[in-house]
């Protein structure tokens, strides 16, 4: 068996998957999450494969830390009536999603001492993430005794990227002193559906150039020239590039100065209007759920229409620039909640495209499949929907790496 643990650790919050990767549809053996950790109160979300869909376990529990909070998650497993083991959690590793590998890690690593040490190095530059995915790191030492913990870093894939396109346009000295650059996020879901692609296009990843659009709540683009990120959106925080649920994305970085000065902001008032109350959210005045805004722009709302003419606006110069970058465009590939939901945003985004013969197939994009192929017969760029498993993808490497480093499953 090789039974995989998957944990996503938030400031306050920490979500874990755990995966039968001996199974041959991988499966989610059981999932959950723990909310609000480190208030008076947290509470606990289990489910496992035995239990009937809408079934799950919600608990109120007390969490004061990560440490506390994964054993939690240990005991349900434990849990005579609705856990899945009766001494001892037989999980064989522990992969966990850091979001920061700064400029050390390509790809993921068999958590050591060393390793430990780079991602709290990277904690100056991810201040939100990285710390909270070192806590549940070492929880896990701590509950899970002895079993090998993999990081797969969300930046690792974007290492591939050439200083023309990681590099600002600030002195040079600031990326030296302070390692400011663009990073990019978002790595395990554009690397796994540009597999997928290449895949379902029956051609060799090395051969082909793609571009994949990850729109979720947070959203960014990424440029695949023979398999590896070129460029990416995201930039060196997940403020950069496109227009998001919260996040302004590109602007003019002199609008920064001229509100702090205008509108007396600080750091943390400024922190806030860029990363919170910006994108969708901001210039629709509604909300950060884009079928909230779908729906009101059906209903005539002119901001909600903006909107979406932003949003989509941007994507589209986005896959532009980025086939001028690699010097050709084979396929786009669309994920996330959005891109593999919102056929109408797809439509917008790739109708401007047809002069690069990218020709949208308005039936295919409209189907209810889930994967698909949503270009017409014969366009000569394709177009994709590829729904992401990030969750999976992190298992994957789990496994891969602990089988790397020698390491044999029971
Ligand atoms: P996160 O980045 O938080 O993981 P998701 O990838 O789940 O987010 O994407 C969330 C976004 O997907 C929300 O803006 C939501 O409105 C949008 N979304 C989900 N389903 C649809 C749909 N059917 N039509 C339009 N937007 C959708």
């Amino acid at each position: 068996m090789m039974k995989i643990m998957i944990l996503n650790c938030g400031s306050s919050s920490l979500k874990f998957q755990l995966f039968d990767m001996a199974s041959k549809n991988h499966t989610v053996l059981a999932k959950g999450s723990v909310e609000e950790i480190g208030h008076d109160q947290s509470v606990l979300h289990y489910k496992t494969h035995k239990m009937k869909k809408d079934e799950e376990v919600e608990k109120k529990v007390t969490a004061k830390d990560h440490t506390q909070a994964v054993d939690h998650v240990a005991r349900a497993l434990l849990d005579p009536k609705t856990g899945l083991f009766k001494e001892s959690i037989e999980v064989d590793a522990v992969g966990h999603r850091v979001v920061h590998g700064g400029e050390k890690f390509s790809k993921s690593a068999l958590i050591t001492k060393g390793v430990k040490e780079v991602i709290e190095d990277c904690f100056d530059i991810a201040p939100l993430h990285n710390p909270p995915n070192y806590a549940g790191i070492e929880a896990c030492e701590k509950i899970f005794k002895g079993v090998p913990q993999v990081a797969v870093f969300d930046t690792a894939f974007h290492q591939t990227m050439q200083k023309e396109a990681y590099i600002y346009g600030l002195p040079y000295e600031l990326y030296e002193r302070y390692h400011i650059r663009k990073y990019g996020f978002h790595g395990t879901s554009h690397e796994y559906v540009s597999n997928r692609a290449a895949e379902l296009m029956k051609k060799d990843g090395a051969k082909l150039k793609l571009v994949t659009c990850h729109l979720g709540n947070g959203a960014s683009i990424t440029a695949i020239n023979g398999g590896k990120s070129v460029d990416t959106s995201m930039g060196f925080t997940p403020l950069e590039g496109l227009v998001m649920g919260t996040r302004t994305g590109d602007m003019d970085p002199a609008v920064v100065l001229f509100l702090m000065e205008k509108e007396h902001l600080d750091f943390k008032g400024m922190n806030d209007l860029l990363n919170k109350k910006s994108g969708l959210k901001g210039i629709s005045g509604i909300s950060n759920d884009l079928r909230e805004i779908i729906e009101a722009a059906g209903k005539d709302n002119a901001r909600a229409k903006y909107a979406i003419d932003i949003f989509t606006y941007r994507i589209t110069k986005y896959i532009g620039s980025y086939a001028a970058a690699m010097g050709g465009l084979d396929a786009v590939v669309f994920t996330g909640g959005i891109g593999e939901n919102a056929a109408a945003i797809r439509e917008k985004v790739l109708k401007p495209l047809e002069f690069m013969g990218l020709i949208i197939d308005a039936k295919l994009n409209d189907s209810k499949d889930k994967e698909k192929i949503i270009s017409k017969t014969g366009s000569k760029v394709k177009a994709f929907v590829i729904p992401t498993n990030e969750e999976l993808m992190i298992a994957k490497k789990t496994m891969w790496v602990v089988e790397e480093s020698g390491n044999t499953f029971r």
